[in-house]
């Protein structure tokens, strides 16, 4: 059974106070807190357990290499894909994009070649595109959602014309909450030899998520979204693509030999992951994915599910509040602002000073801005520990708020 407060008791950092007032984290769309197992688990591979990975033949090194390694499979078993040779570390989702970017992307895209975006995505998914417009004359397309912020696939699959070469879409708005039904857009899409790249950097948070399912020929996710360290994550890359791709960083682990004029590659996965990598986030990142397994992704679902009801309905009574994105298949991430009032910064400010804490500005999603009409929101963004009881105690800061700017 689901126990929020057994949850809660995992995370130390949850039962401190900001500002003389027990803390509300309602910034997990940022990044979320993380369990003592995560942190138990960094002491130890510093304190008992470290080395470099891959080149050394002493036991600490093994033993490093066999803890890192390990988290390829818990990856593949989380996204619950078969073959783990088809997940590539990475320090996070930035990083998954932009080996996609420069590893595929480059090498197969030339001017006039069409990717499509929805407008609402993050600028990780959509600043490694303008790059290749920039250097390559490749052509975003842009499809919006509607107005209550839902993104309908057919939109998405009417874009496609004969140049385009690859649809980037979230699963997740990070601002609006919206999911998106990247399955129907991965068929659409497979129909007419499109390849589909998700960001699952907010999706894989907060749903279970397969990979196989989705049809997606890349899914990248970041570890500290995750309940896991910053600086981890992975993509999942399909075979076939691996295949077209060339490496995007050069250095160790990624070669098998090189010469005064020659280098030949490692085989994937090694070949996209160059130089030492984040060996202890990795570690952590493994050991957060095994925690939400072990509680169970639906479980998690169903919790935020109810909590996003709850927060619904409060949020809605609130006539003075303008939330964007109420799309009916949406998650529990809100933003919002005040009517005639105040910048999300005060807001964000105020609601600090009674414990809460939330996001203030664009959030990373700069057209999104731009189609709302909007400069920024306030958002508050649960996660698996949150609770009614600090719905309640949002909503009473957000009174707070409206009181002192209206
Ligand atoms: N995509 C989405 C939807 C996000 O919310 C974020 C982070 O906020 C990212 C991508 C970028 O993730 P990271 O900064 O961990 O690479």
């Amino acid at each position: 059974m689901f126990d929020v407060e057994k949850i809660r008791a995992d995370f130390p950092i949850l039962s401190r106070e900001v500002n003389g007032k027990p803390l509300v984290y309602l910034d997990n769309g940022a990044s979320a807190q993380k369990p003592q197992v995560v942190i138990d688990a960094i002491t130890k591979a510093y304190a008992e357990e470290y080395s470099n990975v891959h080149r050394g033949l002493h036991y600490l090194s093994n033993l490093a290499t066999e803890n890192y390694e390990n988290v390829r499979g818990k990856i593949a078993r989380f996204l619950n894909v078969p073959d783990e040779d088809e997940i590539v570390f990475t320090s996070g989702t930035t990083e998954g994009i932009n080996l996609v970017a420069y590893g595929w992307a480059m090498e197969n895209l030339q001017a006039g070649d069409e990717i499509i975006l929805s407008v609402m995505e993050h600028h990780a998914n959509i600043v490694p595109w303008h790059f290749l417009r920039e250097r390559q004359g490749v052509v975003l397309k842009w499809v919006d959602v509607d107005s209550t912020g839902a993104l309908d696939p057919q939109a998405v699959l009417d874009a496609i014309g004969s140049n385009t070469k690859l649809i980037a879409i979230t699963q997740l708005s990070n601002v609006l909450g919206t999911v998106v039904d990247v399955k129907s857009i991965c068929a659409g899409a497979r129909e007419k030899g499109v390849p589909v790249l998700v960001d699952g950097s907010q999706a894989a948070v907060h749903m279970p998520v397969d990979v196989p399912d989705i049809g997606c020929d890349f899914y990248a996710i970041t570890g500290h979204k995750l309940y896991g360290p910053s600086g981890s994550g992975a993509i999942f890359i399909k075979k076939e693509r691996m295949a077209e791709m060339r490496p995007f960083l050069g250095g160790g682990d990624m070669i098998r030999e090189v010469h005064k004029d020659e280098v030949t590659w490692n085989d994937p996965p090694m070949k996209f992951e160059a130089g030492t990598p984040g060996i202890v986030q990795t570690i952590g990142l493994g050991v957060a994915l095994d925690y939400m397994m072990g509680i169970g992704m639906e479980n998690i679902a169903a919790h935020e599910k109810e909590l996003c009801a709850y927060a619904r309905t409060k949020l809605d009574g609130l006539n003075w509040l303008n939330v964007q994105g109420t799309a009916p298949n949406k998650a529990a991430i809100f933003s919002f602002t005040i009517d005639g009032a105040a910048h999300a910064h005060d807001i964000s400010t105020i609601l600090d000073k009674k414990g809460v804490a939330v996001r203030a500005g664009q959030h990373c999603t700069g057209p999104l801005m731009d189609h709302l009409g909007l400069t920024g929101t306030c958002r508050a963004s649960f996660a698996m520990y949150n609770t009614k009881a600090e719905v309640d105690v949002l909503i009473d800061a957000l009174e707070l708020a409206h009181e002192l700017f209206s």
